[in-house]
């Protein structure tokens, strides 16, 4: 069981949360033509990173919030935790 700091309530159970995905996806750039290709690939395409990972998780049964994880893939330690809005290097 993981226990997530979520940046608005604290420590909580990772029962209240849901996975939301890779946090470093970029989506294109609104009004700019981008291709088929370009598109699938911001869509389908994802890594699946073994190590560390900045991952998006939802605080579901929380406050809602959307949240930034950097979280160990293969050990499952948790690093930090950030609010979305966060700019964070990995
Ligand atoms: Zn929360």
């Amino acid at each position: 069981m993981l226990y997530i700091k979520c940046p608005y309530c604290g420590y909580r159970s990772q029962n209240e949360f849901a996975y939301g995905g890779d946090a470093t996806i970029k989506r294109p750039e609104l009004n700019k033509e981008v291709t088929d290709k370009e598109w699938d690939n911001f869509v389908y395409l994802r890594k699946s990173p073994r190590g560390k990972h900045l991952e998006l998780w939802h605080h579901v049964s929380g406050c809602r919030q959307w949240i930034k994880v950097l979280r160990d893939t293969n050990t499952h330690e948790i690093f930090n935790t950030y609010k979305s809005e966060d700019k964070v290097e990995t």
